[in-house]
């Protein structure tokens, strides 16, 4: 038997098996909200506040786990999974070498990505690995709210905005999909 039933708006499960014994593939995903400063971490009061408010917009299928903060204790980078196309320079919109990102990405891991600048190579621009034009977006991040296999995804822009507001600093969604 094989059959994919489609749970929530993104979630699809694949069911391979027979009769009783039944294996089931999973893809997981995750809603990342990061603050758009890597360092940022807000006050516990704050830090509860926006994750109440992703709780109520995003609440965890069964399979998921509810929203909670995360804390690392040192810069790093929220990447979106299969949900990776492409990244783009912020300036001139040039396409951006994987080779050349990995060799910045590599550079900037020597500082625990607390310096995250770099010089892009189309139009020889400062900026901020952080600010480079993700598809999806990714990002770097400190601290964040995360959600596993939500029953509703994306956010609105309302409710992203709600959360920065929250938290008393803006904030960037990353959708991740493994
Ligand atoms: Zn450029």
């Amino acid at each position: 038997m094989l059959g994919l039933v489609h749970c929530g708006s993104q979630r699809i499960r694949a069911i391979c098996g027979d009769g009783g014994n039944r294996n089931d593939v999973v893809s997981d995903h995750w809603i990342r909200v990061i603050p758009t400063d890597p360092a940022f971490v807000p006050d516990s009061a704050a830090g509860r506040r926006a994750c109440d408010l992703l709780q109520g917009y995003a609440p965890a299928g069964p399979s998921g786990s509810p929203a909670r903060q995360v804390d690392v204790g040192h810069i790093a980078f929220i990447d979106a999974g299969s949900n990776f196309e492409s990244m783009s320079c912020p300036w001139c919109g040039a396409a951006v070498d994987v080779e050349w990102w990995q060799m910045q990405m590599d550079h900037a891991a020597r500082s625990e990505f607390r310096d995250l600048l770099t010089r892009t190579p189309c139009c020889d621009v400062t900026t901020s690995l952080n600010d480079l034009h993700y598809e999806w977006p990714q990002g770097f991040a400190r601290w964040w709210l995360e959600v596993m296999n939500p029953l509703r995804s994306p956010l609105s822009q309302e409710q992203v905005t709600s959360i920065g507001d929250a938290l008393g600093h803006p904030v960037r969604c990353i959708y991740v999909h493994y």
